[in-house]
């Protein structure tokens, strides 16, 4: 079925202009001239590359009451993403390529957004035992004990090796921040590997990363739309919320290119969970619109929001998608930039509801999303 977007404009990582997108078989096609099956009317509104989550948390399996795949996914799609990477803090842990391929599978057949699985990078999430990173790295590309810190130098080192070896990723979760980061860069200069920082949040890890990637440290980083949104909240978010001077720090990093992926960090949890101090904020729903907000206020423009929030994820997770290229998986958001909201925890579609942000004025709406070019939420309902 050839598909063809009318009526609007196309933007993604190389700018904006009127748009002229075709898809067929599930991919942006080269021919834009032969007659289409289907018109898709964007009504003036926008279309772009649907979003590449590097760090999310679905509790699936293991917390049916937070969140499971299914219900994570189409909160997920419903906000405008087409591939998510899930952290390894399941319950049990996911230490092995079954379990990874397992999810996997399990999330294929759901048909909503790609799911990418991280693997532990130790047993039980500890810095004592590896796991077998040969065997994993031939399941996922991303490797991460993300929920805990990885203090053992020795095992940071092997892990830098190990991903240098075989091509994974590192995603680390860097508590306390700032002094991990600099260790973390220490052992990179002197084994390689690929090293990418979650969730920074203060002006002091971004200056790190900027000096690093200066000396040609192989480092990239993401930051997480509620350290860009809130501060001095006493919300239990790890990292914690921060100053507003951090967060113009990271604005600033956003600007130079220092910080090169906008990520979740969705981590649901129950009304429960949270009131007994559970760290964690559900994302999916509302990330997109207040990142937006944030680059609006801040004169930033949605080509760079796409570049950082489709176009380097999608890269360092080795997925064909995150810009309107020929070729590429016509995974689509038709986005309109200018709707004006308001987050409401009762409208979530996240099993949970967790956000400090309730009332809060947003902006940009999630109309329609394709997930290989197949329509699979459109305007409120799954297709
Ligand atoms: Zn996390």
């Amino acid at each position: 079925m050839r598909t063809r977007f009318v009526n609007g404009t196309q933007v993604d990582c190389t700018g904006e202009r009127p748009c002229g997108i075709v898809t067929e078989a599930g991919l942006i096609s080269v021919d834009t001239l032969s007659p289409c099956d289907v018109t898709v009317d964007l009504n003036g509104c926008v279309l772009m590359p649907a979003l590449v989550d590097m760090h999310c948390h679905l509790r699936d399996p293991g917390w049916p009451q937070k969140e499971t795949l299914e219900t994570g996914l189409r909160a997920a799609a419903a906000g405008g993403f087409g591939t998510v990477c899930a952290m390894a803090n399941t319950s049990p842990v996911m230490d092995n390529a079954a379990a990874v391929v397992s999810n996997v599978r399990r999330a294929e057949s759901l048909e909503l957004c790609r799911l990418i699985q991280a693997a532990a990078a130790g047993r039980e999430l500890k810095d004592a035992e590896p796991t077998d990173y040969a065997e994993l790295s031939s399941v996922t590309p991303v490797v991460s004990n993300d929920g805990q810190t990885i203090f053992s130098d020795t095992f940071m080192e092997r892990l830098l090796a190990a991903s240098e070896r075989h091509g994974f990723m590192v995603s680390t979760h860097c508590m306390p921040e700032a002094e991990i980061i600099s260790r973390d860069i220490t052992l990179s200069k002197r084994v390689g590997g690929r090293l990418h920082v979650g969730h920074i949040s203060l002006a002091e890890s971004a200056r790190l990363i900027r000096d690093a990637k200066r000396q040609g440290v192989n480092i990239t980083c993401e930051v997480m739309p509620h350290h860009l949104f809130g501060w001095d909240d006493a919300y239990r978010v790890n990292p914690p919320m921060r100053t507003r001077k951090d967060a113009l720090a990271l604005i600033d990093a956003i600007r130079d290119g220092t910080v090169d992926c906008l990520a979740t960090d969705h981590a649901p949890h129950t009304e429960e969970d949270k009131a007994n101090g559970a760290a964690g904020i559900s994302n999916f729903d509302h990330a997109l619109a207040m990142l937006w907000q944030v680059f609006r206020e801040n004169k930033i423009s949605l080509s760079t929001l796409s570049r950082l929030a489709s176009k380097n994820p999608a890269r360092l997770l080795g997925q064909n998608c995150g810009a309107l290229e020929r070729g590429m998986r016509a995974d689509l958001i038709v986005f309109d930039p200018d709707a004006r909201w308001e987050i409401r925890r009762d409208a979530m579609l996240s099993r949970s509801h967790n956000t400090p942000f309730e009332g809060r004025q947003v902006c940009g709406r999630v109309i329609k999303t394709f997930i290989g070019g197949k329509l699979v939420y459109d305007n409120g309902a799954f297709v």
